[in-house]
């Protein structure tokens, strides 16, 4: 992009930004929560470096990426701005463990945690690098045969062992709603609000974040106790219709 559409993409940024924001507050009021316990995740895996540095200037402060490459390369874009030091990245998206290493130390949370094997591959690098990282279960909630996860009664089945994992800390759950159901996206939320709350009983933990909602159904998401919207079509594409 040219130096002023770049100068105009921020200005949309900042505008979409605070829509965004309204909306938040909005189903978080109908839900008698208080706005400020959803943190707002921008997931960036479709823009580039400069773009990233324009939502940071408009407020962002924290970037989800799915896939370790992309990881790097928005990392080493955010060195070179002093002034995104404090930038957050998570990691998102499924994760094979053989790039467990462009990981482990650089995010702040590990949202993708789909199976013990991964798990247990994390904390062995955690442990090597002399790291504690922070991990969600990722949890099928709605069963769908092509979304990665524990299933329900696996992860009540797993949650102790992992919890218990060297170097790991157990922060809560995500998961991703079937597209295009606002019904089944609800009732996806409410499960594994429910989840999480059996999961406190049996881990004793404190499990805090419950990492769910994307550009289509993050007003849903909120009103079921999201505590941690990912969104990225919505922040970052003029072309989306934010709802
Ligand atoms: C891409 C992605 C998102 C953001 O999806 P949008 O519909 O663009 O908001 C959220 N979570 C995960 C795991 C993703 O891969």
């Amino acid at each position: 992009m040219s130096a002023e559409d770049l100068q105009r993409y921020e200005e949309f940024l900042g505008e979409r930004r605070a829509r965004i924001l309204e909306r938040i507050q909005a189903s978080a009021a109908r839900a008698g929560r208080d706005a400020g316990e959803v943190m707002l995740l921008a997931v960036s895996k479709t823009v580039g470096p400069d773009e990233v540095l324009c939502a940071w200037r408009q407020g962002y402060r924290a970037f989800g990426e799915n896939r370790p490459q992309e990881l790097t390369r928005k990392l080493a874009g955010a060195a070179q701005h002093p002034e995104m030091a404090a930038a957050r990245f998570d990691m998102i998206g499924n994760l094979q463990t053989n790039k467990i290493n462009q990981v482990v130390g650089k995010v702040a949370l590990v949202h993708s945690v789909s199976s013990e094997h991964l798990a247990n591959a994390i904390s062995k690098r955690s442990v090597s690098h002399g790291v504690t990282t922070r991990f969600l279960i990722e949890v099928n909630v709605s069963g769908e045969e092509s979304k990665s996860g524990f299933t329900p009664d696996a992860a009540r089945e797993a949650a102790e062992r992992l919890a218990g994992l060297p170097n790991m800390e157990l922060m809560g759950l995500m998961t991703m709603a079937p597209a295009h159901d606002p019904d089944a996206a609800r009732s996806t939320f409410s499960g594994l609000r429910e989840l999480e709350v059996e999961l406190r009983g049996r881990t004793g933990l404190e499990l805090p974040i419950l990492s769910c909602g994307m550009s289509d159904d993050f007003q849903i998401a909120v009103e079921e106790g999201s505590t941690l919207v990912r969104l990225g079509r919505t922040v970052f594409d003029p072309n989306y219709a934010l709802a």
